[in-house]
């Protein structure tokens, strides 16, 4: 007897209550740690819905795990739609199971309705993109696309010294099958997450089409004058360093306002010596964190970010600039960009181009492929934590963009 239909959103919001349920913190939000326990049981679950849906599942020597609909044209490369299926601890269940499922729902949705494609489509499932166990995050993209290598990856321990390869092992996986993969063996990603912000619940848009993952750049601002009593330094006589960091820290937000285009300033940390409380500060040092989404805006931002602090040296006051850290930002592929935006106006699906404030697995593919990212609104903007949610109705909106884009891709020469 045929199964009466269920609609698409019942049947993500199954999928995301399932993924829900493996983890090591039950009732205390999702805590699944790459190659745990609740790592084995989600992806025996992500199986055996993609051997339900028709795909060849298959794992690389990373743990990252596959399931394919193979195409018409031999040795094609792949469309790979999906995230990351790992948390943070005491997180939520949409953040990179969202993507996840809307991958598998998209190829569901091309056996449902009879697409065999050119090109294969391919669900992918990667592991530790937040690096909640082991260090520095993405390491499922950047092992895959040969970022880092095999011996590399296998370096990699958690704090308590078990390598990915022995934790690999523990939870039976085989740390000696296929790694890294081609690249030319990947056509395109696309890439739905949970938004982690405010904007498209505030305005009303269900689905947000990234146009950049941002860049940023800290610098660490050094202010030096001179340390003195409190009570018998004339108030005209003083070079207080806290006063002329001040300056420049209250100056920075209007500085990213006035530049616009989603640019944000923060000082996040600050040392003020020798930090007493009848003590004029001699030497405060602070970071400024800088992202924008066009390289010239992180730019602009961090020149004027520059002029801003040396402005204030002068009077018994030196000023020191040292740029610590620069990452580009990623720009998503404007053709898929354009084939994104004319599915949602096909399908009657309000949208609105976004930054991502945060790092994604697509930002590592998008050096090597060409990356289309969506957005849905996040309730309260609230993410890594339990009470993240997202609707399972945007969540569909953007399976059915993903798939009238995917069916595009996996045609066109
Ligand atoms: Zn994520």
């Amino acid at each position: 007897m045929k199964e009466p239909q269920v609609g698409l959103q019942q049947i993500i919001e199954r999928h995301i209550e399932a993924m829900a349920e493996f983890t090591a913190t039950p009732g205390r939000g999702t805590t699944r740690l790459t190659f745990s326990e609740q790592d084995r049981q989600a992806r025996n679950y992500l199986k055996r819905v993609m051997r339900e849906y028709g795909l060849t599942v298959r794992e690389d020597g990373f743990g990252n795990l596959f399931g394919k609909l193979e195409g018409s044209v031999e040795g094609a490369p792949a469309v790979l739609v999906g995230s990351h299926f790992d948390s943070v601890p005491h997180g939520g269940a949409y953040d990179g199971p969202a993507g996840v499922i809307a991958g598998l729902e998209v190829a569901r949705l091309f056996r449902d309705r009879g697409l065999k494609p050119k090109y294969p489509l391919e669900v992918v499932a990667m592991i530790e993109e937040e690096g909640g166990r082991f260090v520095g995050g993405l390491l499922g993209s950047r092992a895959m696309l040969g970022v880092i290598r095999a011996e590399e990856f296998a370096a990699v321990k958690d704090k308590d010294g078990i390598s990915t390869v022995e934790a690999m092992r523990a939870i039976g996986l085989d740390p000696s099958l296929p790694g890294s993969r081609d690249r030319a063996d990947i056509r395109a990603f696309l890439e739905l997450h949970i938004e982690q912000g405010p904007i498209l619940e505030e305005e009303g848009i269900p689905i947000g089409i990234v146009e950049a993952i941002v860049g940023l750049t800290q610098v660490q601002v050094t202010v030096r004058g001179s340390a003195g009593h409190a009570g018998t330094t004339p108030i005209d006589r003083r070079a207080d360093a806290l006063v002329a960091a001040s300056k420049i820290i209250i100056g920075l937000p209007e500085l990213a306002a006035r530049q616009g285009g989603g640019t944000v300033a923060t000082v996040g940390r600050l040392n003020v010596r020798p930090n007493g409380a009848n003590v004029i500060p001699g030497e405060v040092t602070f970071t400024v964190d800088l992202r924008a989404g066009r390289e010239e805006d992180v730019q602009e931002i961090l020149a004027q970010t520059e002029a801003l602090a040396s402005s204030v040296a002068g009077a018994g006051i030196e000023v020191e600039i040292e740029r610590q850290l620069y990452i580009h930002p990623k720009r998503m592929n404007d053709e898929v960009r354009g084939l994104l935006e004319s599915a949602s106006e096909r399908l009657g699906v309000s949208y609105r181009p976004l930054n991502s404030g945060a790092g994604h697995d697509a930002m590592i593919f998008s050096d090597f492929t060409k990356v289309g990212m969506l957005f849905v609104p996040s309730r309260g903007g609230l993410s890594h934590c339990p009470e993240e949610w997202s609707d399972a109705a945007d969540i569909a909106r953007a399976v059915e963009i993903f798939y009238e884009t995917a069916k595009q891709l996996t045609e066109a020469e």
